[in-house]
């Protein structure tokens, strides 16, 4: 099983990961987090990916593809995993198209997890105030994501769509609601 979730920020996308991935038990990959690992650990490649985080903005494209390639290529990927924050521009799609070509692979299942604007704000909204403990979790930066959202990431789900592949889950309810719809469509 071969999975890309997609969804705006605030649409509950990691949850619905985490649980999806351990369901079928297949890693779950989530490019947000392998550029949070590499700030954290410091090294040359976090010192490049800092500032586009805490700015709210996208990570250069071939950053993150020579990434996920890698990461695709390793043993426990063999039976499938789980995209989630990949792709979030038209041009990492389209690479993951020409990937897994090359690897005589297709995606299996592209999902897309909808949730009208006014009840993402308000999500994020909490999210900052509580604080997540993500230094790009703050409404500011949080607003900018959208907004890179809304240019960038949407294209994404219209070239999957255009592919026939799409396929769009409800993210309003309880995390188990959500999931079981999740589950419903795979
Ligand atoms: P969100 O909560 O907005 O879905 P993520 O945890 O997926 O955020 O990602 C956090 C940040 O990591 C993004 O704002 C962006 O800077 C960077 N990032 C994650 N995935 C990608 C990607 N596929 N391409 C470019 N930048 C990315």
């Amino acid at each position: 099983m071969r999975i890309v979730l997609l969804g705006p920020p605030g649409a509950g996308k990691g949850t619905q990961a985490v649980l999806l991935a351990e369901k079928r038990g297949i890693p779950h990959i989530s490019t947000g987090q392998m550029m949070r690992d590499a700030v954290s650990s410091g090294s040359d490649l976090g010192k490049k990916v800092k500032k586009f985080l805490d700015a709210g903005e996208l990570v250069p494209d071939n950053l993150v593809i020579e990434l996920i390639k890698e990461r695709l290529s390793r043993a426990d990927c063999r039976t499938g995993f789980l995209l989630d924050g990949f792709p979030r521009t038209l041009e990492q799609a389209k690479s993951l198209t020409v990937l897994l070509k090359s690897l005589n692979k297709e995606l299996t299942h592209v999902i897309e997890i909808t949730v009208p604007e006014s009840v993402i704000l308000e999500r994020i909204k909490r999210r900052g105030e509580t604080g997540s403990g993500r230094s790009d979790d703050n409404t500011e930066v949080a607003s900018k994501r959208l907004q890179v959202y809304w240019a960038q990431t949407a294209p994404v789900s219209k070239y999957y769509q255009e592919l026939g592949s799409l396929v769009e889950v409800n993210g309003l309810g309880t995390i188990e609601e959500v999931q079981s719809r999740i589950q419903g469509k795979i």
